[in-house]
């Protein structure tokens, strides 16, 4: 029998033991620094000329590896290979298939603090968020294994007297997986193996700054026993082969996270039937946020700070969950501001290798640019009460920024910045904050911290978010607990980690047999 699903717990790092293992795990990987990592395409290895250089965000000269580069005929190649494999793999068993990410979760389970030490190394993760990373990517497995087992059979439907009839579910073809940089291992992981448990085959192009720990996991999937084939490993430029494959007429399916620039044009170029194509391509895209704290009158100030802090600064802000607007009730305004500020001051930031530091790095110079830009705008739309440097000499570090009395409307209210940086916005009461709290293009998560039973039920309502909290921070979402995807602008309405996933990487077919 297949133990109950239970999320991994996270890592205790206080306990000393925890901190020591944690260490050899870091010293573990700086000593496997700057290897090479090839493509994989039906379990051959191809090293390629052109190499994407992945370095650590926290220390510009530090090369974590150098990975080969796909182009579009090595992406053809892929395809070939995927198409082939998918007519065995669609033909094995929803258990045999589960089996395998049962196994893969155990093998990433004992490697925990390798997988967490490499998301500290490439992807300036400190030391918790790396950990439930880690921990995500184990869940993702063991959740979706158990997801395939329950739709093995189908749906039971109705047959009348005479004949037998039937409701399954069968799998699409080849999906193409592109991944982002902000969870380099959960993201990642989670969005392959839910296409390849459903019985597909997998192009998995993973972010460009992250592609070691992507390798990295391609291997695990390898040990667990999966068929060559089934995942092939073509990491590449966007505009080249991601462009190619989108558009290629024997992609079934994309599974896009990312920017929702990125995830428009995909929606668009999959939208078009190309010569020789016969299915309309499915999307799944899970886009930006632009996720809204909102702080109610007659509250613990405190806790609605610290909320505040620690959603809109965990992984620099880097997360497309995080809370990036808080809009406070005039009553409590100046209070929750002075406690935020005063909290955002005590944080460290610095290398993620030393856990004393609460956050580090942005992912690389353009995001750099563009968030210390954002700063600019900042400036003229209201006023940085915290932070508002950065210092790109070393690493890409950014202190965390708290911009005070901007205004609805304003530029740093609407648009994601994707880095450490939160607006603070003044309402008059609660039918503005839920107004404000609404406005912007997107919809992924929001969090109402509020004594009021009636303003709860009324945020559930009309707060329009895919994820929406109450009394705590607005990032975190727990696989199989608090499934997570947005409305709007934030993407294609889909939920990871959730009951229903799977489902939109296969088909339905129904069959009846006259008896
Ligand atoms: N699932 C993560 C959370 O709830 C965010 C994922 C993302 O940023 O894409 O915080």
């Amino acid at each position: 029998m297949i133990r109950e699903y239970k999320h991994e717990p996270f890592t205790d790092f206080s306990v000393k033991e925890n901190k020591k293992a944690f260490e050899e795990a870091l010293d573990l990987v700086n000593s496997q620094l700057g290897k090479e990592y090839p493509l994989v395409i039906g379990g051959e290895r191809i090293t390629t000329d052109e190499k994407i250089v992945s370095i650590n965000p926290a220390n510009k000269e530090e090369v974590i590896g150098t990975v080969s580069k796909a182009n579009k005929d090595l992406a053809e190649k892929a395809m070939q290979t995927a198409v082939s494999t998918f007519e065995t793999w669609k033909k094995w068993s929803p258990e045999s298939r589960a089996s395998i990410l049962y196994r893969a979760a155990a093998i990433l389970r004992r490697r925990k603090h390798e997988f967490s030490a490499y998301l500290v190394k490439e992807g300036g993760k400190p030391w918790k968020e790396a950990d439930a990373d880690t921990a995500e990517a184990i869940d993702f497995l063991e959740f979706y294994a158990r997801q395939m087992e329950l739709l093995k059979n189908g749906v039971p439907v109705k047959s009348r007297e005479g004949e037998i009839n039937q409701f399954n579910y069968i799998p699409l073809g080849v999906g193409i997986v592109i991944s982002p940089f902000n969870f380099p291992l959960a993201i990642m992981a989670g969005t392959t193996v839910a296409a390849i448990v459903g019985g597909n085959t997998v192009l998995l192009k993973p972010a460009n700054n992250t592609p070691v720990v992507a390798a990295k996991f391609a291997e695990v999937m390898e040990q667990a026993g999966l068929p060559e084939g089934v995942l092939n490993f073509i990491p590449g430029s966007g505009a080249e082969v991601g462009d190619y494959l989108v558009d290629h007429p024997k992609t079934r399916f994309v599974s896009f996270t990312g920017s929702r620039e990125v995830g428009c044009r995909i929606y668009e170029r999959a939208a078009k039937v190309q010569p020789g194509q016969i299915w309309l391509k499915r999307v799944i895209a899970e886009m930006g946020g632009k996720d809204t704290m909102v702080i109610d009158n007659n509250v613990d100030t405190d806790m609605a700070a610290s909320a505040i802090v620690f959603s809109a600064f965990g992984f620099s802000g880097q997360k497309c969950s995080a809370g990036s607007r808080a809009v406070v009730h005039q009553d409590v305004y100046d209070e929750v501001l002075e406690k935020a500020v005063a909290l955002t001051k005590s944080l460290r930031v610095g290398n993620p290798e030393d856990l004393g530091n609460y956050m580090g790095p942005v992912i690389d110079q353009a995001a750099f640019n563009k968030i210390m830009s954002y700063i600019e705008i900042a400036k003229t739309e209201g006023k940085v009460v915290a932070g508002g440097e950065g210092d790109d000499s070393k690493g890409f570090f950014i202190q965390p920024t708290i911009v005070a009395d901007v205004d609805e409307k304003a530029r740093v209210m609407q648009e994601e910045i994707f880095g450490p940086v939160v607006a603070f916005c003044k309402a008059r009461d609660f039918d503005h904050m839920m107004e404000i709290a609404n406005n912007t293009e997107y919809g992924l998560t929001g969090a109402l911290v509020t004594n009021n039973r009636e303003h709860i039920d009324r945020a559930k309502e009309e707060f329009h978010v895919g994820n929406l909290y109450f009394n705590r921070g607005c990032t975190g979402a727990i696989v199989g607990y608090q499934p997570f995807g947005g409305f709007n602008m934030s993407g294609t309405d889909s939920k990871a980690g959730g009951p229903d996933y799977l489902l939109l990487h296969m088909q339905a077919k129904t069959t009846s047999e006259l008896l």
